[in-house]
């Protein structure tokens, strides 16, 4: 997996201000989103693109348009929604899947308990969005669900990234056979022992949405 860790001043400052308790759900969510745009910018540096013609009012000027079949952003269930609009802000024409994920307490995997794709992701560069790379289970389980179904390329945008859950996606996915690139505004020390990145920002879905 190639692992980018965006380094802009604006990605710093916004995620510094994620990190602190003090910011309320309202700030958490547009912050959230706006830091999302700027990751996107990152994570589409690949994205599939052909030539095209277009008229200018002086003559013809040669450019690109997106490929079809067009990207496909995956947030997964719950705290990848909102990383949802701020990615649609700078891909517009993508389209959406959505896939919910909870660890089997008896397995210690990652189970699928909601799917909304297409059948067939041949052809296709999917946007998986997940805000905490933590244990790296659920972005495992996610990427080899889409890869099964035919995704040929696959890029993570993830909030915060810890080295166990970045290792975690490495071994599981090691023999993919599909490219896996992780963008992320910080690679932070450690998971305590209760799963959370260290230092973090909490729990996204709780403070993205509150505790429910
Ligand atoms: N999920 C979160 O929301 N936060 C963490 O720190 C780890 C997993």
């Amino acid at each position: 997996m190639h692992v980018h860790v965006a380094d802009h001043p604006l990605i710093s400052h916004k995620l510094t201000v994620l990190r602190d308790r003090e910011t309320d759900s309202p700030t958490f969510r547009r912050l959230a989103e706006e830091l999302v745009t700027l990751l996107a910018y990152e994570a589409t540096r690949d994205v599939r693109v052909e030539p095209v013609d277009v008229q200018t009012p002086v003559a013809t000027a040669t450019g690109v348009r997106l490929t079809s079949p067009r990207p496909l952003v995956v947030p997964i269930l719950r705290a990848g929604l909102g990383m949802l609009e701020g990615m649609q802000r700078l891909l517009p024409t993508a389209e959406v899947g959505f896939l919910g994920m909870i660890r089997n307490e008896e397995t210690l995997e990652a189970d699928t308990y909601a799917e909304r794709l297409p059948d067939d992701l041949a052809g296709r560069q999917c946007y998986v969005l997940d805000p905490m790379l933590a244990t790296g289970g659920t972005l495992a389980a996610a990427i080899d669900f889409l890869v099964k179904r035919g995704a040929d390329h696959i890029t993570a945008v993830c909030l915060l990234a810890a080295p166990e859950g970045v290792a975690r996606v490495e071994r599981d996915l090691a023999d993919i056979g599909v490219p896996v690139t992780l963008v992320t505004a910080g690679l932070d020390e450690r998971l305590d022992e209760n799963g959370y990145i260290v230092p973090g920002l909490g729990d996204a879905g709780d403070r993205l949405y509150g505790v429910v």
